[in-house]
């Protein structure tokens, strides 16, 4: 496939997975997301800002360089682009983010609390907490606020020495989730579940308030199951 095709076919997937979050429940108005990276072309497609689900086409969908430059489109890109680029930069192996304000997820940013691995629903795509970053400086927040929430997101994956394949999310203090993956399809799917089990958790946490993470055997047979070179949950 040539660069146009290539371009073609991103537009495409990141157009349905931004029609797919209005769905399944994720994203109500316009407040998220969906972005895809291809690193040999050089290119980003990002949803465009503002637009309606309802109203949204293909061809809106906006084109940039690596470094969130608008190559293509009309439109202007989604206000969260400069995020996008920064974890893109930093995670090398992630190739698509989503950003949300799902309810769930939102609480427990607000909190400021990671999501501790309460049951084997987290551990098979989270290894470990969902961690959630400190908050935005003042600084931070009137210099380059976006740009800025990708750099809190990849401090705190650095302070805590977490690979960003091994826990395809995040809380950012105060605002909302955000998570990744290998195609949008997979990205949106992160999302859901983190969603879910922040309810859970939150859940969890009235019914026994001396609730604890499940043990780390439990939580490497889930997540190893599913990732990694020894994963034999699925078809073949
Ligand atoms: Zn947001």
């Amino acid at each position: 496939m040539n660069r146009s095709q290539l371009v073609g076919e991103m537009k495409k997937r990141v157009f349905e997975a931004n029609l797919l979050l209005p769905k399944v429940g994720l994203v109500k108005l316009t407040w998220g997301n969906v972005s895809e990276i291809n690193r040999e072309i050089g290119a980003i497609v990002i949803k465009p800002s503002g637009v309606p689900y309802a109203e949204m086409k293909v061809e809106d969908m906006v084109v940039t360089n690596l470094e969130g430059d608008v190559v293509e489109g009309t439109m202007k890109p989604s206000s969260d682009l400069a995020t996008h680029v920064e974890l893109y930069k930093a995670f090398s192996k992630i190739q698509s983010v989503v950003h949300t304000h799902s309810k769930n997820a939102v609480m427990w940013a607000q909190a400021g609390r990671a999501i501790p691995a309460y049951g084997t629903t987290h551990a098979d795509t989270f290894y470990g907490e969902v961690p959630c970053t400190r908050q935005l400086t003042n600084e931070e927040v009137e210099k380059a606020y976006e740009k800025e929430t990708g750099k809190v997101i990849i401090e705190t994956f650095a302070e805590n020495k977490l690979d960003p394949l091994a826990t395809p999310g995040v809380l950012v203090y105060g605002h909302g989730p955000f998570t990744w993956g290998e195609t949008p399809q997979k990205a949106v799917e992160n999302g859901i579940v983190l969603d879910e089990i922040a309810d859970m958790a939150s859940m969890t946490e009235v019914i026994n308030e001396n609730c604890q993470s499940i043990p780390d055997y439990l939580l490497d047979k889930h997540y190893f199951r599913k990732h990694g070179a020894t994963a034999y949950y699925g078809q073949k």
